[in-house]
């Protein structure tokens, strides 16, 4: 069945919204968060890697998505989902201990998102990654800036927080830790029915997801992954977890999940030969980000140029 885009607003109603002094106060708490993300990761030796746009590999995903491929010549080039495959060859230097990266994303994401507040087909990630380290070390430096950035924005942005009547909470450390597993038990929503009730972040763990979240050295079917999730229903902030570098491990967990090994020829050869350093990381969404800090319910209202799921783009 051929899927009719809709036409969300006129585009007279876009250069409104565009051009309101609602917008100038997000656009300056976006700054402002940009930057204390910045100096947080320049503080902490973290080295900032331009984005990589297009390339034979991304992230596989672990939900459904149309395709976004482009010809380049013969070849055919896909338009990065992620960064997380190059984010662990850019660790491959031995003197390289930790990178990050503002990676724009390009998900087409399918129609079923386009009410959900907080999907768009293109939008930016913090995606960052450590050498050897586990996955506790990672959960704290996220808390660390994830509390940095909330208390800059409190401090600088004093005028545009009021004029959005938003009054946000620094958080306390460290924060609470809920296993999927427990969590399950609330139903299929429980991401949702947590994050509604809380009032400060919590981390949500062991999911099963893509082949390159680690599992759990002994125990099958456990996974040394984490999400962070805001309070006040915003939901899901970051993804990340401890990675698979191994490559008989690589190919077990392409296989379990369903991707095909042969659409990865070159990174497995380099996980092969030794070449994948051992890492963790994760990855949180500026959009997303943003909208938390905003307390607007539509991830659109905090992009200048949003384009959402089902939606025509009109420019
Ligand atoms: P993932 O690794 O797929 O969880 O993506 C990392 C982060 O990017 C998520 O935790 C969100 O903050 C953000 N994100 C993922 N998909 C979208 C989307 N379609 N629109 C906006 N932000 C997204
Ligand atoms: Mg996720």
């Amino acid at each position: 069945m051929k899927t009719m885009l809709k036409i969300e607003k006129p585009i007279h109603k876009i250069a409104d919204k565009i051009s309101s002094k609602e917008m100038d106060a997000i656009l300056r708490i976006q700054s402002c968060a940009l930057k204390a993300i910045h100096d947080f990761m320049y503080s902490r030796e973290i080295l900032q890697l331009m984005p990589v746009m297009l390339s034979t590999i991304t992230d596989p995903l672990c939900h459904s998505v149309y395709d976004a491929k482009i010809k380049y010549m013969e070849q055919e080039l896909m338009l990065t989902k992620s960064m997380i495959l190059h984010k662990q060859m850019a660790l491959m230097s031995d003197s390289r201990k930790a990178i990050y990266i503002i990676s724009p994303n390009i998900r087409l994401e399918k129609e079923e998102c386009k009410d959900s507040g907080r999907h768009l087909i293109e939008f930016s990630q913090v995606d960052f990654e450590f050498k050897d380290v586990k996955k506790e070390f990672i959960k704290d430096f996220m808390e660390d800036l994830f509390i940095s950035v909330i208390s800059r924005v409190k401090e600088d942005c004093k005028k545009e927080l009021e004029a959005l009547g938003r009054d946000l909470v620094i958080p306390t450390k460290p924060f609470a830790r809920i296993s999927t597993k427990d969590a399950i038990r609330l139903g299929e929503e429980f991401e949702t029915i947590l994050s509604e009730k809380a009032t400060e972040p919590f981390w949500l763990l062991d999911h099963e997801r893509e082949f390159y979240d680690k599992e759990h050295e002994e125990k099958s079917k456990v996974y040394l992954n984490y999400d962070l999730v805001y309070p006040e229903g915003f939901g899901e902030a970051l993804s990340g977890g401890e990675r698979e570098h191994e490559h008989e491990k690589i190919i077990e967990r392409m296989i379990r999940s369903g991707t095909k090994p042969e659409h990865y020829t070159e990174y497995l050869e380099l996980a092969k030969h030794g070449k994948l350093p051992k890492t963790a990381g994760g990855g949180f969404g500026v959009e997303r980000l943003l909208r938390f800090l905003t307390g607007k319910k539509d991830i659109a209202d905090v992009c200048l140029f949003a384009k959402k799921p089902g939606m025509k783009v009109l420019i």
